[in-house]
């Protein structure tokens, strides 16, 4: 594609996941031309369900989305965390009440759902979707960014959104550094209720069974008529170094001793594909010039916040706030958007936050997979939690916010030798 061919847009996204269809939504809202390019033959998600929380809710409900993507997903009833090892209830969420406290619904939702929904979105608005369209390289240039793709061809736009996920290209303009390997590995599973029923599951709640090095989540999806299953554990062959890890022969391993709920939902999972869960260090610079991080490409989080998704459609939304605060009347030089300020304000407080999500998905995830000891004194902190205690939510799915006083304290911390057992 060369822009000689067509009118300039204002904006250039670069991927077409959740992060880059958001921010494509975000933009054109506020009244720019915006052209999105995805590597691949046609949109879609690989992959199976998304738990979306109200900070992200909020925003699905102020874009006019939330209606749909909530008639395509479920909203499930309590959020309950057990013993992988005896099935015993450590703590529980009541999901209802967390919608009174903070506005908006704890939603489940197939990911290729949510990110139709978005599509359609960015389709009536008039985003400008181009497909097959891989960028291989960014540049600064007068006034704006051009990106060029595989095959030589290039594009050009007042600024360059790269939302083009963990193995950002766009990345390397800012840092030399590299997906960082948690040894840990995702199996998936979406499929039908009927193929669960008789195996004491949960039909309307999310379920996370957490075990010695391993975790199991269980949630329905499209109106209770799918069934969704992840399972979570530590590979011995990636810590030994070797190439070919998170093989189903693990999976088996890595569950033994677990649970009859968890042995049944195993050999429902997908055997043929797995994901290796890698994130990266926290990053504070996400803008250069007029080329800026978004989404994945920005901040690659281990899943164990469910906050991936969530934190890119925040980003895209903060960004769309700060454009609409700083922008004058379009004119023959432009959109009128001043990006300078635009795109530091939203360097200013985004990158904080989801350093914050960052390392606390790594810590969630180390206080889920305990062994032993510190498996029986995290099971008695979890057991003291008063189901309505919502000081470790509280800093994460209140309102996004705009600038960095809004940005709430974190959690206080429990540590976990303060417990006697
Ligand atoms: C097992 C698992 C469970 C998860 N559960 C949750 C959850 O419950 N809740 C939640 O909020 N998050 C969850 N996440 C995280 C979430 O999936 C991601 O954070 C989110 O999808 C990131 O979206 P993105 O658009 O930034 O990146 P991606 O989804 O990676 O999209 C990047 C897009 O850019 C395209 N692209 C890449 N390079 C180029 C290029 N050079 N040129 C053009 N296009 C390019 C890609 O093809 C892709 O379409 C989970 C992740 C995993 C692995």
């Amino acid at each position: 594609m060369n822009t000689t061919d067509t009118q300039r847009p204002d904006v250039l996204v670069i991927g077409g996941g959740i992060g880059g269809l958001s921010v494509a939504l975000a933009l054109i809202r506020q009244g720019l031309r915006v052209r999105l390019c995805e590597q691949a033959p046609a949109f879609g998600e690989v992959g199976a369900g998304l738990q979306i929380a109200p900070n992200c809710t909020r925003i699905l409900h102020a874009y006019g989305l939330l209606d749909e993507a909530v008639q395509l997903g479920v909203l499930p009833e309590y959020m309950i965390m057990k013993d992988a090892l005896n099935a015993a209830e450590l703590t529980r969420v009541d999901l209802k009440d967390m919608e009174r406290r903070y506005g908006f619904p704890y939603m489940v939702i197939h990911r290729s759902d949510l990110h139709g929904v978005l599509l359609r979105g960015c389709e009536r608005a008039g985003v400008e979707l181009v497909t097959g369209a891989r960028c291989a390289a960014y540049e600064n240039i007068e006034g704006g960014a051009r990106v060029t793709f595989d095959g030589g061809g290039s594009d050009e736009a007042e600024i360059v959104i790269a939302a083009d996920g963990l193995r950002s290209v766009a990345r390397k303009l800012i840092v030399d550094d590299e997906p960082v390997n948690s040894a840990y590995v995702a199996y998936r599973g979406a499929i039908p209720f009927e193929r669960v029923r008789a195996n004491d599951v949960h039909e309307k709640d999310v379920v996370l069974y957490v075990g010695p090095r391993c975790h199991f989540v269980q949630y329905p999806l499209r109106d209770g008529q799918m069934f969704n299953q992840v399972a979570v554990f530590q590979s011995p062959k990636a810590l030994a170094g070797e190439d070919d890890w998170g093989t189903p022969d693990e999976l088996d391993c890595a569950f033994e001793g677990t649970c009859h709920q968890v042995q049944k939902g195993l050999p429902l999972m997908w055997r043929d594909r797995w994901w290796r869960m890698f994130d990266r260090e926290p990053l504070m610079k996400w803008v250069t010039g007029r080329i800026a991080l978004l989404g994945d490409a920005a901040h690659p989080p281990l899943q164990y916040m469910a906050q991936g998704a969530v934190m890119a459609i925040e980003d895209g939304w903060v960004l769309g706030e700060h454009v609409s605060a700083q922008h004058a009347k379009r004119s023959e030089k432009g959109s009128g958007v001043d990006w300078e300020k635009a795109l530091a304000a939203y360097e200013a407080v985004r990158p904080e936050h989801c350093r914050r999500v960052v390392l606390t998905a790594r810590s969630w995830g180390e206080l889920w997979h305990h062994v032993a000891v510190e498996r029986e004194q995290r099971n008695a902190v979890m057991r003291a939690r008063d189901t309505y205690d919502y000081s470790f939510m509280d800093w994460i799915y209140g309102a996004t916010a705009l600038t960095p006083d809004q940005e709430p304290e974190m959690y206080p911390s429990i540590p976990l030798d303060s417990v006697e057992i």
